[in-house]
């Protein structure tokens, strides 16, 4: 709660002791992407802000998506232009000034199988795609590619039937880390952000008339204590409707899930320098390059399974691989497949009650709602159109406070870690000799944190332990452990290996074998003795064996469970 924007998880005392004490302007209800913009959006404007998260930031569907800050060329097709000419100026702004640390540039190849039409189609789309941006062009605009030239690119393509291709830029992000880094910059700007707090109920002034606060449990020890705000706003995704429950209200929408799968296979398992685009027959199928591998996907089904953690189905992982090897040379299989993540979308159904329309085609557009004074909520949208969100329903919750509240300034509010980056980057071989570490980590450190990785090397400097790698194979330093204990409020295992660290994703065995060790290493920070630390290190093979007992992914091997649980 430091004002340089640290979370750090040893001082949940003095967290508990604000919620509870002080009267916020603003209280919100979720910690996903929604939420701790909403929370920047607030305390930018010089607001007193709290934000209550029931999980870990980012654990519901901010941590699950295709991880792109993009337009969306398939939403030009569904003719929905406002929605894609505002998320490519998000996008932009966000590469070029507000967090160019963490969203980066990436290149789609969309392969041409129909010779004649499908050239000007697309490429009639992606002029207009590339005309949309702002005037700061921080991608290249698109291409077009001859056979050859898409095969240069992407030798796995198989050649039957290719005409041509398309290239263009749109950019990507780790989801958990942006998320995490906004809810920083909240508390930069004085937020009260404190996680695994459920809130449990609505508070009401006398009269019964206004919402006045939430009571809210803290789900370490049971402990429900009251925090009072002028305004309570839910960003709860998936969960809206509960939320709205525990207020006895009804929403003027309702949110609908659709379930989206990913798959992550190795990088070497399709040769290609470049992401891919596929059309489906119902939507797009993405290759996305992540670090050493590739995340593909994703379905878009109906759901009305466990929010909290909703799992691929056989049939899921099978569209995704039918899918995919329609255009490759050599198939992918199941034995390929490193992980399997899903991930549920906040939709918004203006139809609920008359109709059933698909969820493909359900707007991506955000709705806000003022159900009662007191009480904003919103649902629906992006993740890459989160600060317009943020700003909208600020705007709206404030509306009846009777004073002048300044407008959102967070188009001109950098993330913590972007400030000074164009300076920081041509250092890095000399951080690297000060630091005595390689240059390689300085730049992986930099990916991650922008100008805060000298936060990590400070560690590093004070135990030099730290700069051991945490888990061979992978670059996360055993330093970025206990900075996410110091920093980044991470309370448990899994908040390390899920989200401050993707190794349950891109590892086999999903972390399980390192995760004795990132529970020793957050247990000197948060003085947990060896019963505890067994506990915790056991709470993270339970979730790892949970997750592997789904049916889409018993066929995965965990090559570390057995020896990590054997510790
Ligand atoms: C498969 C998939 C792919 C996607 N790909 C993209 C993409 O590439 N680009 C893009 O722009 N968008 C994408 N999206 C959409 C984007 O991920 C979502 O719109 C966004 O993450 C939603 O964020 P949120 O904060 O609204 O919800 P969430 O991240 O789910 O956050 C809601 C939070 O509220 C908390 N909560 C719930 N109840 C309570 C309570 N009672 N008390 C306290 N906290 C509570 C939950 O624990 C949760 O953390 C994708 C979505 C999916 C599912």
């Amino acid at each position: 709660m430091a004002s340089n924007g640290a979370l750090d998880a040893r001082e949940r005392g003095v967290l508990l002791g604000r919620l509870a004490a002080e009267r916020f302007d603003v209280l919100v209800i979720g910690g996903g992407v929604t939420g701790t913009g909403t929370a920047l959006d607030a305390a930018s404007r010089g607001l007193r802000v709290a934000l209550v998260e029931a999980r870990d930031l980012a654990s519901g569907t901010s941590s699950r998506s295709s991880k792109l800050i993009h337009g969306g060329l398939r939403y030009l097709e569904q003719f929905d232009f406002k929605l894609v000419y505002e998320a490519l100026r998000e996008r932009d702004l966000l590469v070029s000034k507000l967090a160019p640390h963490l969203v980066k540039p990436v290149s789609f190849l969309y392969p041409l199988y129909k010779k004649v039409v499908e050239r000007p189609y697309v490429g009639a789309g992606l002029v207009l795609y590339d005309s949309m941006e702002g005037t700061r062009r921080p991608v290249p605009r698109h291409r077009h590619l001859t056979a050859r030239g898409a095969l240069k690119r992407a030798p796995a393509l198989s050649p039957d039937r290719l005409a041509g291709a398309m290239l263009y830029y749109d950019a990507q992000v780790d989801d958990a880390r942006h998320t995490l880094t906004v809810a920083r910059t909240a508390a930069a700007h004085r937020a009260v952000i404190g996680t695994r707090l459920s809130a449990v109920g609505l508070l009401r002034s006398a009269d019964g008339e206004r919402v006045t606060g939430a009571r809210v449990r803290d789900e370490e020890t049971g402990r429900v204590l009251e925090v009072s705000a002028e305004v309570v706003v839910i960003c709860a995704g998936v969960w809206t409707d509960l939320v709205h429950e525990l207020a006895g209200v009804q929403a003027g929408y309702k949110v609908r899930m659709s379930k989206g799968v990913h798959i992550v296979v190795p990088r070497a398992a399709v040769d290609a320098d470049t992401g891919m685009i596929l059309r489906t027959e119902k939507s797009v199928l993405f290759f996305i390059p992540w670090g050493e591998y590739w995340i593909v996907g994703t379905t878009d089904t109906d759901f009305d399974g466990d929010r909290a953690e909703p799992v691929a189905s056989e049939e899921d992982i099978e569209y995704i691989l039918a899918a995919a090897n329609r255009v490759l040379a050599r198939p992918l299989t199941r034995a390929d497949v490193i992980a399997v993540y899903a991930g549920l979308r906040p939709l918004v159904d203006p139809a609920v009650g008359n109709g059933s329309k698909p969820t493909t085609k359900l707007s991506r557009e955000h709705v806000i709602d003022v159900p009662v004074p007191g009480l904003a909520s919103i649902a629906g949208g992006k993740f890459t159109t989160y600060r317009l969100m943020a700003r909208d329903v600020v705007d709206a919750a404030v509306a009846d406070f009777g004073r002048p509240v300044p407008g959102s300034v967070t188009d001109q509010v950098p993330l913590l870690g972007a400030d000074g980056l164009a300076a920081v980057q041509p250092a890095a071989g000399r951080l690297a000799e000060d630091y005595g570490v390689s240059r390689a980590v300085v730049e992986h450190l930099l990916g991650r944190y922008g100008t805060l990785a000298t936060e990590v090397l400070d560690l590093i400097r004070s135990d030099a332990a730290l700069a051991r790698p945490l888990a061979p194979g992978h670059q996360y330093l055993r330093a970025e452990v206990a900075y996410a204990v110091t920093h980044e409020g991470a309370l448990h295992v899994e908040d390390v290996l899920e989200r401050r660290t993707r190794l349950f994703i891109e590892s086999a065995d999903s972390g399980a074998a390192v995760a004795a060790d990132v529970a020793a290493i957050m247990g000197r920070l948060l003085g947990w003795n060896r019963r505890r630390r067994a506990a915790e290190t056991r709470r993270y093979l339970d979730l790892v064996e949970a997750e592997r007992a789904t049916p889409a992914v018993d066929s995965v091997p965990v090559p570390g469970l057995a020896l990590a649980a054997a510790r």
